[in-house]
Formats: structure tokens, sequence, C-alpha cells
């Protein structure tokens, strides 16, 4: 009994059957959502959707299971899906996951995903070319958090003389770092035994960039404190508000103070795709290691991040410990042990779903999808500098935006109340999905329009919406 129930598992006809009306189910689901025939989420408190999947009784229905989820996720590929910074990923992409999926190769060490590894080095190689690394080498980590460990990890064993690896944490080292960056670099930073003195803050201006003097500050105050900066953080943009720092500025400091330049461009590395946002990232080839999440503008499923670096050698040198039974000579700078250079054992073949999607559409899709998100931001920010009730933090820079209900007769308190009664029933009203920051003490919606059916329309009914909730 127990072996038919695992033949039965691995049945491929049952796989075949299944799969079929999996696709018909997804696609069908994708041509409602793309059309605005169901609403963007079903918003509940996390103890009803708890109880609802406690007591679920079709778990042992495939397709009932997933029709059921479907309904209770977030659509991301919904017109009115504004929220936060994730792909609805290309169908194809999709499909690769699938197939990556059954394959399972776990790419650690070459045998274990032969071709996924070629894969990878083809398009790690030809992104570092891209963005100016004529001499550069890349892994794809799972996701930009992890890429941000990884890329600070070869900061630290590049730049400090003295072995950490090997003798433990040595004092009296730190990191510059935006007070605007995203949290995962802190918590990075924090993993590898810097504590607070070892993450020293750069304060942004109002345009929430950093200066040559905030960092001449900064770099002064820790030098103060007995800190030796090694390495800064930049952002290519900054999460909560999509400012880009001045790439050509942040190195020249670099070069000038011997520090490692990481630029964070998780969310806005495919720009490089664009002729006419490029220019956003000016300096990006100056950097030392760079970060670009597939999984935000590049238009794949989660997770998949792009760390690259300048200097191929470098990237052999994150970690140096050894696990001679896998690699026979861990000195050797072998692209094809992927292994080496990440902190995934067992990996996701990533690299061949972007590869498949940049050879099927082109380079001119990643093109094509920046410039249209980032155009309809700043139509709607202009929509929104003329609107007298409104007031934006800053002018945008990318698809990242974020507004506010305004009166000059409320106080900051009264505003900040009414500005999160907005974001709340509209989370519970289920039409439109934004999010909210606060800067400054500011309470901010938030909205990255990362869906390509986003219109203007769509996005003057929204403010229509607001305007109601708040005279109601
Ligand atoms: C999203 C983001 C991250 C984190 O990346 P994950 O892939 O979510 O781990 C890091 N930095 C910036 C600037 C981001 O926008």
């Amino acid at each position: 009994m127990s072996q038919n129930i695992i033949n039965t598992a691995y049945d491929s006809e049952e796989f075949r059957k299944l799969g079929k009306k999996v696709i018909d189910l997804l696609a069908d689901y994708l041509k409602q959502v793309q059309r605005d025939e169901i609403q963007v989420n079903k918003y509940e408190e996390p103890v009803n959707q708890y109880e609802y999947w406690k007591g679920y009784a079709d778990g042992n229905d495939p397709i009932k299971f997933y029709k059921d989820l479907l309904e209770k996720s977030m659509h991301i590929h919904h017109p009115k899906y504004m929220g936060h910074q994730v792909s609805a990923p290309v169908p194809l992409s999709a499909i690769g996951s699938m197939v990556s999926s059954l394959l399972n190769n776990g790419m650690a060490i070459y045998e274990m995903g032969a071709a996924s590894s070629a894969l990878e080095k083809i398009v790690t190689d030809k992104f570092c070319q891209k963005i100016g690394f004529q001499n550069g080498a890349g892994v794809i980590t799972s996701g930009g958090s992890l890429a941000n460990l990884t890329g600070l990890l070869t900061a630290r064993n590049v730049k400090i003389p003295e072995n950490i690896w090997n003798d433990g944490q040595v004092k009296n080292y730190g990191v510059l770092v935006s007070s605007e960056s995203h949290y995962c670099v802190n918590r990075a930073l924090r993993i590898m035994g810097f504590g607070d003195r070892g993450i020293q803050k750069v304060m942004v201006n109002e345009e929430f960039k950093m200066t040559r003097d905030g960092l001449e500050d900064a770099f002064a105050n820790a030098e103060k404190q007995g800190i030796k900066i090694f390495a800064l953080v930049a952002n290519a943009p900054s999460t909560s508000t999509g400012k880009h720092e001045d790439l050509v500025e942040m190195a020249k400091f670099c070069e000038a103070k011997n520090l490692w330049l990481h630029v964070d461009a998780a969310h806005g590395g495919a720009a490089i795709y664009s002729k006419k946002y490029k220019n956003l990232l000016k300096g990006i080839e100056l950097a030392d290691s760079v970060v670009i999440d597939g999984h935000k503008m590049m238009l794949m499923p989660g997770l998949m991040t792009f760390l690259l670096f300048k200097d191929s050698k470098t990237s052999y040198r994150t970690f140096q410990q050894r696990a001679q039974y896998l690699w026979e000579d861990d000195q050797s700078e072998e692209w094809h042990n992927i292994g080496k250079r990440t902190l995934e054992c067992t990996k996701f073949m990533a690299s061949t779903k972007f590869y498949l999607c940049e050879n099927y559409y082109g380079e001119q899709l990643f093109e094509a999808y920046v410039d249209k998100q980032y155009e309809i931001t700043e139509k709607f920010a202009e929509r929104l500098r003329e609107h007298p009730a409104f007031q934006i933090a800053t002018d945008p820079e990318c698809n990242i935006l974020c507004f506010r209900y305004y009166n000059p007769e409320l106080n900051k308190e009264q505003l900040n109340q009414i500005n999160k009664r907005v974001r709340q029933q509209i989370l519970q009203e289920n039409e439109y999905y934004i999010v909210q920051t606060l800067l400054d003490d500011r309470v901010f919606l938030r909205m990255t329009l990362m869906n390509h059916l986003s219109s203007v329309n769509i996005l003057n009914e929204l403010l229509e919406r607001i305007l109601n909730i708040i005279n109601n």
C-alpha cells in the first residue's frame, strides 16, 4: 500500500493531467485579474485567515485548493496593485520556476546543476558588461538581503587586513550607511558582528540623498570614535522614496578614502536597460559590488538577485572556509562550482528563467517596462503637484512615489491621523493596494507602480476615492 502511494505521487500521467488543469486555472486567473474583474486583494485579519485554513476541508483536492488559494492571495498582476516593490512576474518566468522546481538541481557544485551553472555565468557576465564591469563576475543569490550580506562579507575580506574569517571579530571597523538604506543592510552588518559603532549612519539631505558633506561628517565622526571605515553602501534608489545617490560623487569619495563602494540597486538596477533612464545609474561602473533584484523591476518571480563584482577575483574572497569534500582545491577560482561564492549550498536554478525570458523577448522587454512605469509615475506626480489637497514628499525618480493628503490648517498629528485612516480604509476596501511610510515623522501614502496596466485614469480614480474617504 505505502509503495502504491509513492508510485502515485510520482506518476507522470497524473502530473500531466493536473498540470494542464492548473495552467488553465492560472491562465483564467491572469485574464480576470488583468481585466480588473476581481478585486486586487481580499484583506482579512490574520486570525480570520488562520481560522479559515485551519478549518479548511478541501486540502486533498489540488484544483479546489489552488482556486481558494488564488482567492485569498494578493493579486500582483492587478492594475490596481501599487504597493510593495514585488514584480508581477512575466508568465514565462513562472513556467521557468515550475521547470526548475521539478529538476531541482542543487547547483552548489557543478555536477549538481551543470546547465544552470553555465547559464548563471552567461547571464551574470552579460549583466556585468551591461553595467560597465569589463572584468566583472557575479552570482545569483536568493534575494537582495542575502546579496547585500554577501557583498559586504566580500568587502570585509578584501578591505580589512586582519583575517576576521579565521580569527573572529576584529573591533573598530565600520561601514558608512545612508540613513535611508534598506533595513537588511543594517541587519547584514549586525550579523557580521558590527554593532551600533560599526554601522555609521550618513544623514541625507532634503532630497533623501547622501551628500559629500554628510559623508565627510560621518567619516570624521567615526574616526573620532576610533573606527576605521572600510566601505560605503549607496542606494540606487532608496526603498522608501526611490531616490538615487549621485554614484559618481560616492565613487570619488570612496577612491579618496580607499573604501569599498557597494551599490544597493535592488530596485533600480533595471534602469540600466533604459536609454532614457540609465543616467540615474551614472557611475555604477565605479562600484566594487552591485546588487540588483530580479524579482523587483526585472519581472522575475522571487527569489533571484544578481550580485555583481567589478573585479571577478574579489567574488572568490567572500568565504574562506574550507569544504574539501566538495572542492579539491579551495583556493582555485572555479566559476562552475558556484557554492564557493554563495552562502546557499543548495540553490534554486534561477538563471534558467532569466536566460530564457531575456532571449525570448529580448532586452527591450526590460527597457519598455522601466520606461512605462517611470513615465506614468512622473505623470501622476505632475497631477499631484497641481492638486491643492495633496503633497508629494519629493520628486519621484523612478516608479516609487510618496504623497499625502495635505491641508495647511491642520497640524502634523492631525494630518498623520487622516493619512493613516486613508491607508487603512483603502486596505480594507480591497479596490486598490497602496502602502504607507513615515518620513520625518510625517505619514505618507506610498505607491510603487509595478503593474504595466496601471494607468493615469486608475490613479485619478484613486485620488477621488481618497478625497471621498476624507470627506466622510
Ligand atoms: C527590496 C530591497 C532590498 C531587499 O531585497 P529582498 O530581495 O527583498 O531581500 C534591499 N535593498 C533595497 C534598496 C531594496 O529595495
